[in-house]
């Protein structure tokens, strides 16, 4: 058969290449977003030696933070990361530190982020506890984001995959044997066999597929005893949102309307919704418009992913036009849709622990399982559209948390590992931890683990996580951390 890898070491392995339709790795990752990157860059420096395979089903990398449109790094604590090295790659034409110039009210609902020389990349690496003028985001050119995380895995000896869904699993008592991978393009379906693998699909689809225990909803306030939590469950996820991109015109005016924008439905909803937008600058002065939400999180995962889609597209034309004629972005005109729709929550693991309101409330010093601390984060807890939790709207925390390295791991499997918003959160924490740079920062983790568990022929649950802390620079980040909010041990 023909092989379709094309790196040095594919080519020179033949023995792992098992026949047709067959390739073997060490370390095989579904998902090149914010998770999937982290997984591999991390995974790759640790192990040079280490044959590591990415698959994703889109053209190019970064999932929903480019493909998606969300070229936003919210203010966060962010972590010790490899989120600097990208920043840098992209400095300083594909990026910059955005400051709130405009905040959403009832009259004009939308926050206007517009890029601000005069703020370092440093100052968006806090939240908690900061008044919200002050608070500062990267904002970054999806398209050079997502050829700066090619070169660098390229440049790592990472082999990279993408317009490959991976469609099926195969597995042998505690252990994933294989994956299916379909070629988007043509080609027929190939095995790849991997010792280890990490799911970083943003809803965790290969442990759904696995049958790990899973969560969809909001969880009732008696299994987790969380504050907040509702008494009884929901399919209720946070809301999803069809980004777009707008650029500047030399004339005012407004776009005219796509013909399923002008359905009375459509219509509809953009009148008695009245959605706040967050609208960022990007580099070149194009706008990005991030409509919260565009679709109920629910109503969008009860329906076929296209269908969904087109709604959400729809809305967003309908909505564009009301920010043109209604709330001063008339000097703008329409350039594009993103191509994956904003998913914030869907499947979420079961995993060997759950983070929880708690521990999000509680910080990095009160909170559970503190020794395994992998990533930190200080967002809010932030959930989009409706909601039965109770009060949890945007309430600043006043320090950060940590999540731990249990919640990364399945209780079914010892070679898998998770690292992308559908990890071991529960459907509160989740609001709170799922941004970009967090996402990236659990893949970090759940990379150093990988490479670790290959030199010791570990399963995941047994690698030592004081390592994994000391190889990601963890316990100084928390010195510091515990310095700038106050906080004593
Ligand atoms: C609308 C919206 C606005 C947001 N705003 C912000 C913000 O302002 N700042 C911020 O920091 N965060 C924000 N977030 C959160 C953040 O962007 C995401 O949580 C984060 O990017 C998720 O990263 P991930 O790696 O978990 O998943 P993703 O980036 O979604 O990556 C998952 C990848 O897996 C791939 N994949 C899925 N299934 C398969 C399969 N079967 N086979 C192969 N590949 C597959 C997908 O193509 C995708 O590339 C926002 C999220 C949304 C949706």
């Amino acid at each position: 058969m023909a092989c379709y890898f094309t790196g040095h070491w594919l080519l020179a392995a033949e023995d792992w290449q098992l026949g047709i339709g067959m390739i073997e790795t060490d370390i095989l990752i579904i998902g090149g977003g914010s998770g999937g990157f982290g997984a591999a860059i991390r995974a790759a420096r640790a192990d040079p030696e280490a044959r590591i395979l990415l698959l994703d089903s889109m053209s190019q990398l970064g999932g929903t933070s480019t493909v998606g449109g969300v070229n936003n790094w919210e203010p966060g604590i962010g972590g010790p990361g490899v989120h600097y090295e990208l920043a840098a790659r992209l400095s300083p034409n594909a990026i910059g530190v955005g400051r709130t110039v405009h905040f959403s009210s009832k009259e004009e609902p939308y926050g206007f982020s517009r890029i601000d020389p005069d703020s370092s990349y440093e100052s968006s690496l806090r939240r908690a506890g900061l008044p919200k003028p002050e608070a500062r985001r990267v904002h970054f050119e999806p398209d050079a984001m997502a050829e700066a995380m090619r070169t660098m895995l390229r440049e790592a000896g990472v082999e990279i995959r993408l317009r490959t869904r991976f469609t099926d699993v195969s597995v042998q008592g505690r252990r994933i044997v294989s994956i299916t991978a379909q070629p988007l393009d043509g080609g027929p379906p190939e095995t790849v066999r991997s010792k280890l693998f990490i799911d970083c699909s943003g809803g965790c689809h290969l442990a759904r597929a696995a049958e790990c225990g899973m969560a969809f909803g909001e969880e009732p306030h008696e299994l987790y005893q969380e504050p907040s939590a509702p008494d009884s469950a929901s399919p209720i996820v946070n809301g999803i949102s069809q980004v777009f991109r707008v650029t500047p015109a030399a004339e005012a005016g407004a776009d005219e309307l796509p013909a399923a924008a002008r359905a009375p439905e459509i219509q509809d909803w953009v009148a008695t919704h009245r959605p706040a937008a967050h609208v960022t600058e990007y580099p070149n002065g194009d706008l990005c418009v991030n409509v919260l939400p565009t679709m109920e999180g629910a109503e969008f995962h009860s329906m076929p992913y296209p269908e969904a889609q087109a709604i959400a597209q729809a809305r967003m034309h309908a909505h564009w036009r009301r920010m043109q004629t209604d709330y001063g972005f008339e000097r703008y005109r329409f350039k594009s849709m993103f191509p994956l729709v904003g998913i914030r929550e869907s499947h979420r693991l079961v995993g060997r622990y759950v983070l929880r309101e708690q521990d999000v409330r509680a910080g990095l010093l009160r909170q559970a399982r503190r020794e395994e601390i992998i990533a930190l984060a200080d967002h809010p807890l932030d959930t989009h559209g409706e909601r039965n939790v109770r009060g949890v709207k945007l309430k600043e925390l006043e320090q950060p948390y940590g999540i731990p390295y249990s919640c990364l791991l399945p209780k079914e499997y010892d070679n898998l590992i998770a690292a992308s918003r559908g990890a071991s959160f529960s459907h509160i924490a989740a609001s709170s931890c799922r941004l970009s740079r967090t996402m990236m920062a659990l893949g970090e983790a759940a990379g150093a683990a990988s490479a670790l568990a290959l030199r010791d022929g570990a399963v995941y649950a047994d690698v030592d996580v004081a390592e994994i802390r000391g190889r990601l620079g963890i316990p100084a980040f928390e010195e510091k951390a515990l310095s700038v909010w106050g906080m004593r041990s």
